[in-house]
């Protein structure tokens, strides 16, 4: 019997590496197509949250990251002003047995770096770089897509396209017209510094350590084995020629992060960073259609992606590509009920992840009288509670959701 052809995938970010791991665990065949000629390790750490690492356990993939990722113990939230404690957040073992599989931090490299290598193992994968989809179009039984090297330009096609091509996505536009993404205002400044380096009320060992300010937040872990730390403020920030530019790596003066630490405790432990990279934090429209036609679905922050305030965008994409593998293998001959499953069953827990970043901002960076009332519940509220919290997203399995 002949092969059936291989779904194509547009990126070959977290969103679609995991899609093409996903489909290969149901047996499909796919080819990724990857703008860059080289997969750059870029960017810094990443949390992975237990309602992703469950997927990833899966797909055999925790067994190649597990040596560069630590686990941390807990969340804390800190006033930046007095580096004063105000919650915490118990993870390590008690996390792993309430929401059945751990919670780490991992430099995002190394979780790319683990993709590949189980990519390049799977047969039924094939990884094209330096390939970029530029756009596509639907046929009688399937999807056109016009790819583009360098100066040749070709056509592919293919029952399914899935776009993973990040929050500058594209190909959106090919499921809607009005579907660009927007500058939030908020800039993201990010470092890595080896962990001896920083400052010790910064490295709180093993910690995932939130400091709370009405003008900044910073999100202190630990990456790569333990040996370094990754550090990531967000501001409030102009829109600025810089800013918007489309790279993860784009050094910047940090005078308006100094500005935002002006009179905190924490504004003398940056003196040990030498440099920050500044990203800015640009988010899809809510209700643009993440699927078209029946034949294109957009997946992780080509679909949804949204400020990082709940630390959840890479494990959204790790859910999307679990629940759209296992649909397209339940209805293997009836991909329009497959994809519209997907957009009806991702779209809530999209948005509901959503509102919990919003509020997450709002109470990190709230000042006055409402950060002395959050202060006083959160002191009050004791681990168990503050955990039970987080059950309805950590305790997430997008796969047995499907038969629930
Ligand atoms: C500061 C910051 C901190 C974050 N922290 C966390 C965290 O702790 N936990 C968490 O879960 N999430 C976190 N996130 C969110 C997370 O990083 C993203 O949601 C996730 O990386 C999205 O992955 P993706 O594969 O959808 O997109 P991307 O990683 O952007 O990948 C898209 C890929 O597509 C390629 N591409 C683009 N256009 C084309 C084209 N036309 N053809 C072919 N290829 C193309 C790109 O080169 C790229 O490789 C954070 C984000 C930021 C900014």
């Amino acid at each position: 019997m002949a092969e059936r052809p291989a779904v194509l995938i547009a990126g070959a970010g977290i969103a679609g590496l995991t899609m093409a791991l996903a489909l290969a665990r149901h047996g499909f065949r796919a080819r990724i197509y990857e703008r860059e000629p080289l997969l750059r390790e870029v960017g810094a750490g990443l949390q992975l949250s237990p309602n992703a690492t469950r997927i990833l356990d899966r797909l055999g993939v925790l067994d190649v990251l597990a040596p560069r990722a630590v686990r941390p113990l807990a969340v804390e939230l800190r006033n930046a002003a007095t580096l004063e404690r105000v919650a915490r957040v118990p993870l390590g073992a008690v996390a792993e047995r309430r929401w059945g599989a751990p919670y780490l931090v991992a430099h995002r490299a190394d979780l790319q770096a683990a993709l590949i290598s189980l990519v390049r193992r799977q047969r039924g994968i094939e990884l094209v770089t330096g390939t970029a989809v530029e756009d596509a179009e639907l046929t009688e039984d399937g999807v056109r897509a016009r790819i583009t090297r360098g100066w040749i330009s070709e056509q592919a096609d293919a029952p399914l396209l899935i776009a993973a091509d990040g929050v500058w996505s594209r190909l959106r536009r090919t499921a809607s017209a009005a579907a660009g993404s927007r500058f939030t205002g908020h800039l993201a400044w990010r470092t890595t510094l080896p962990r001896d380096k920083a400052g010790e009320a910064l490295a709180v060992a093993d910690t995932v350590t939130a400091f709370m300010h009405p003008r900044f937040h910073l999100i202190a872990y630990p990456v790569s084995g333990g040996r370094e730390l990754n550090l990531v403020a967000f501001t409030r920030g102009e829109a600025t020629r810089q800013a918007m530019r489309q790279d993860w790596a784009q050094e910047a003066s940090d005078a308006p992060l100094r500005d935002a630490m002006a009179e905190t405790a924490l504004l003398p432990l940056i003196d040990t960073v030498p440099s920050w990279t500044v990203w800015p934090i640009h988010a899809a429209h809510p209700g643009a259609p993440w699927i078209h036609g029946d034949r294109v679905a957009l997946i992780g922050d080509a679909a949804h992606a949204v400020p990082p305030f709940a630390a959840q965008g890479a494990a959204m994409a790790i859910e999307d590509a679990a629940t759209l593998a296992a649909l397209l293998a339940r209805h293997r001959d009836n991909m329009p009920v497959a994809l519209s499953a997907y957009q009806r069953i991702r779209k809530p827990r999209m948005a509901q992840v959503a509102r919990r970043g919003r509020f997450n901002r709002f109470v990190w960076h709230a000042g006055g009288p409402v950060a002395l009332a959050r202060d006083l519940i959160l002191r009050k509220r004791d681990e168990t509670a503050l955990m039970a919290d987080f059950d309805w997203l950590y305790g997430f399995d997008a796969e047995a959701e499907l038969d629930g």
